[in-house]
């Protein structure tokens, strides 16, 4: 079982490999979600917004490198 964040009880992951800097993730989840030195993108924050919302943002990363994982599996994808 991974560890879980303590309010939206997820854990997100992004693939830095995956990763191409376009910010959209940023964009829709910025407490969540922040390009580092390197340009990719990193989780600052798995409880900064609904799961709903960093769902939405997995979901439209161009390169689909955001997971997201809950209590009962995956969540996304
Ligand atoms: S949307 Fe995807 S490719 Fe763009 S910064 Fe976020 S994780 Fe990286």
């Amino acid at each position: 079982m991974p560890e879980l964040s303590p309010e939206n009880r997820i854990q997100v992951t992004v693939d830095r490999s995956l990763c191409i800097g376009s910010g959209d993730c940023v964009d829709t989840v910025p407490d969540v979600f922040q390009l580092d030195s390197e340009d990719k993108a990193v989780v600052v924050d798995p409880d900064g917004a609904s799961v709903d919302d960093i769902l939405t943002a997995a979901g439209n990363c161009p390169v689909s490198a955001i997971f997201v994982v809950g209590e009962e599996g995956d969540l996304y994808p």
